[in-house]
């Protein structure tokens, strides 16, 4: 799960982490008050999206005018100005894709004068099975193109859990980052309040991009990005609270709902599926068919009929879906039950694409019976393989 630059930036605050002051505005008039909380006499109105690039995006309507989501104003009237132009605006930038993100909420918070600006990174390296910081004096920047263009410029140091933080973690970052003198133990600091941080919340990832240093020759966190794990969110109310739901896919907002782990995929064909790794399978084989899914489903071992039912309405509504694949194992999932689920759908929802069914072992000649009493166009199938080339058949061939 995702959160907002101001959320981050609490989190900061309440690990003692240095960031500039901000305040978050929902709307013009709160956005005008944060300038009695904040020094000036510069200010920077940053629209709050889950998405980065903002200062070099734009926005969609010509109302919002030719600036990008992160704007300098020098007073009340120019705060509420940007606050203006960029509330219920849609922003584009690198990382929302063309069609962009509303902003719903902006961020009020001082300008600070920036000396350097620097590129710093927590994240779960597999690889290492560690928490490791990537660091780069290329800051401010696609980190991406930096790692393509110029890799030595950046560095990574992965944190033993057994021995945990030590200042030589930090030190080492602070002289890639060409840091000098008080700045030093100031990142020694700032690495191991960060590293208590990603552990105490469970965070999966953490962007500072900018860490900048201040012409007064502080570090402070301009920009903040925190990703949790969400398995692990249950142990975090603080942090469940700080959801958005406006900004996550409506589809994956309803099937979370339901407790289906569903992800949206860019393919035309939609899975249901029971088991992860089944799901994983059966993706496999309808791109060795030659299609793509659209849509990663495991609706679980135990699912009630209400949740299958759920399952299915969320594939049917997701317009790029040009055929469906159902392929179910029954071990402790009952083949009854899908089919019971997949007919209340199709109940509600017309099914206008072709529907191809795979069902294998508990009660599964009750649950072909359903399927074929219910009156639906069904295309059986007996096995995987044969399942992937019926659909992947009939995609190619309505299309
Ligand atoms: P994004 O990464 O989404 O574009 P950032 O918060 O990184 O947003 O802001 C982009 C750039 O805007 C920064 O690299 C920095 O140069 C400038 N900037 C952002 N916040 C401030 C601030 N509070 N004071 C001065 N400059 C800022
Ligand atoms: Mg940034």
């Amino acid at each position: 799960m995702n959160i907002h630059e101001h959320q981050a930036k609490e989190l900061l605050e309440q690990f003692g982490i240095p960031a500039p002051k901000g305040f978050v505005a929902f709307n013009v008039k709160e956005a005008g008050e944060a300038v009695q909380r904040l020094p000036g006499p510069v200010y920077v109105i940053k629209a709050q999206i889950h998405a980065g690039g903002r200062g070099k995006g734009r926005f969609k309507e010509a109302s919002a005018g030719e600036k990008g989501g992160v704007r300098i104003a020098k007073s009340r009237e120019e705060i509420e100005q940007a606050a203006e132009q960029m509330l219920g605006a849609t922003l584009v930038t690198e990382q929302t894709g063309a069609d962009g993100r509303v902003v719903n909420r902006v961020y009020v918070t001082e300008g600070v004068e920036i000396d350097r600006e620097l590129y710093l990174s927590a994240l779960v390296d597999r690889a290492t099975s560690r928490i490791a910081f990537i660091a780069s004096s290329a800051g401010g920047m696609d980190i991406e193109q930096v790692a393509h263009d110029t890799p030595e410029k950046i560095i990574s140091v992965s944190i033993d859990p057994a021995s945990g933080y030590q200042a030589f973690h930090g030190r080492r970052i602070a002289f890639a980052l060409g840091l000098e003198g008080k700045q030093v133990g100031q990142c020694v600091k700032l690495i191991g309040d960060l590293y208590k941080l990603v552990l105490d919340k469970d965070m999966s990832m953490l962007e500072i991009n900018p860490l900048i240093v201040t012409k007064g020759g502080e570090l402070s966190c301009l920009d903040a990005k925190f990703s949790f794990d969400s398995n692990a969110l249950y142990r975090h109310p603080d942090v469940m609270e700080m959801r958005d739901l406006t900004e996550e896919d409506p589809a994956e907002v309803e099937a979370s709902k339901y407790d289906l782990s569903y992800v949206k995929l860019d393919g035309s064909i939609g899975c249901m599926v029971n088991g992860a790794g089944l799901a994983m399978a059966t993706m496999d084989i309808i791109k060795l068919c030659g299609e793509e899914p659209a849509n990663f489903l495991d609706v679980g071992g135990g699912a009630s009929k209400e949740k299958v039912q759920a399952a299915f309405k969320i594939i049917l509504s997701d317009p790029s879906v040009k055929g469906i694949l159902v392929n179910i194992f029954g071990g402790i999932m009952r083949c009854d039950i899908i089919a019971e689920g997949v007919v209340a759908a199709a109940r509600e929802m017309e099914i206008t694409v072709p529907l191809v069914v795979r069902l294998e072992g508990t009660n599964v000649e009750l649950g072909k019976k359903i399927l074929a009493e219910s009156g639906l166009k069904i295309t059986p199938a007996d096995n995987l393989g044969d399942a992937a080339e019926k659909i992947t058949a009939a995609v190619k061939e309505a299309a």
